[in-house]
């Protein structure tokens, strides 16, 4: 296909409550929108660095930039057959994988409905529902992150996480294994530790957790290698791998035996893609993570979650999770599975992927550009 024009929108979604994670905290999240055009048909891509560099070197004004000045120019006119050719062609520009996975996943849903069939068909999803997790964010107490947990353990949730950060650590999570001990529990620490923890990590080593979210820096891999020899549980890389290459040095160093693969961090649903089949090939377990996108990010999110490694509830959220409205018409739909254990279920054949609501992007928007 050759791409005609493209859309960019940065838009500021209102959170219900601030997200607080060992970041800081957000009243809102920024994201990038893409709408990419070929032969009169749109495909829209969404990916979400959050409004500061702080999860990621990234950041949603930035990315909306470099897609305006630099990716969207480069894409413009251009023949693009595959999604490995849209990535070879990025590739001469360093990083900024946030930007690249608007572009991508734009790019996805626009071959989606140019051969009319599912994202997930095209990806070459095996499953028709992905089962999803709860996860919850630092709270005001101990208390109300129990009963917070108790809801979601009546609507049918079987596993959780655990924002971690000092001072919302251990005395937390042995409160929540204490009062549901046959919850599938992990924490995130977002990169707040590091080896001088090694007393605390043992400690949470007893604790008997599926793993340990992205214990030590973002760039590290080393130190996680040496962190998992010293621990049983399971670590989980999510900041740490972006890119392919990192995911097979992680591999080789014995990083992690957990991988949580976020399209917008790793540039888009292509390379999401091949990291689940390396994985897959060196026993590595693989969840689908999130950064509180809108209904289009998400139903991408749910398109992945159908391959086959992806055997650890994901992070994807029900409408009225974090959002009083969601920003993408159809919404993203959601049910449970036999055993009443809450799923999300890919856009099928016939149906228009969630897109976003005209009116809504409109008043969320806080800067667009039409590269064309
Ligand atoms: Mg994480």
């Amino acid at each position: 296909m050759r791409v005609d024009a493209i859309n960019v929108y940065h838009v500021a979604m209102p959170l219900l409550y601030p997200w607080r994670t060992a970041y800081g905290e957000d009243v809102a999240i920024d994201s990038l929108l893409v709408q990419m055009e070929s032969d009169g048909i749109c495909g829209w891509g969404e990916a979400t660095p959050f409004a500061r560099p702080e999860y990621s070197a990234e950041w949603a004004q930035g990315a909306f930039s470099l897609i305006r000045d630099y990716f969207g120019p480069y894409v413009l006119g251009t023949e693009i057959s595959t999604a490995a050719e849209l990535q070879t062609g990025l590739a001469r520009f360093k990083g900024n994988y946030f930007a690249k996975a608007a572009l991508d996943t734009a790019w996805w849903n626009l071959q989606s409905k140019r051969q009319n069939t599912p994202l997930y068909k095209l990806l070459g999803g095996t499953s028709n529902v992905v089962p999803i997790g709860a996860d919850f964010g630092i709270m005001d107490s101990i208390e109300a992150l129990l009963q917070a947990i108790s809801d979601a353990v009546e609507a049918g949730f079987t596993r959780v996480k655990l924002k971690f950060c000092r001072g919302w650590e251990l005395e937390v999570v042995r409160e929540v294994r204490r009062s549901f001990p046959c919850l599938r529990t992990h924490v995130d620490c977002n990169g707040s530790y590091t080896l001088e923890d090694i007393d605390m990590f043992r400690a949470l080593d007893s604790l008997d957790l599926e793993m340990i979210e992205q214990p030590l820096a973002y760039d590290d891999l080393v130190e996680h290698a040496k962190l998992q020899q010293s621990l049983l549980t399971p670590i989980c890389l999510d900041e740490g791998v972006v890119s392919v290459r990192q995911l097979k040095q992680a591999i080789e160093l014995g990083s992690c035996q957990y991988l949580n693969i976020k399209p917008g961090r790793v540039g888009g649903l292509t390379c999401a893609r091949e990291m689940h089949d390396i994985c897959k090939a060196a026993n590595i377990r693989c969840w689908v993570g999130g950064n509180l996108e809108s209904g289009v990010g998400a139903s991408v999110a749910v398109a992945l979650g159908t391959l086959e490694n992806f055997t650890y509830p994901a992070d994807i959220f029900p409408p009225g999770r974090f959002y009083q409205e969601d920003l993408a018409s159809p919404p993203v739909k959601f049910g449970k599975d036999d055993a009443g254990q809450p799923v999300a279920i890919p856009s099928d054949v016939c149906e228009c992927p969630p897109e976003p609501d005209g009116h809504r992007l409109g008043r969320l928007t806080v800067e667009k550009a039409h590269v064309g």
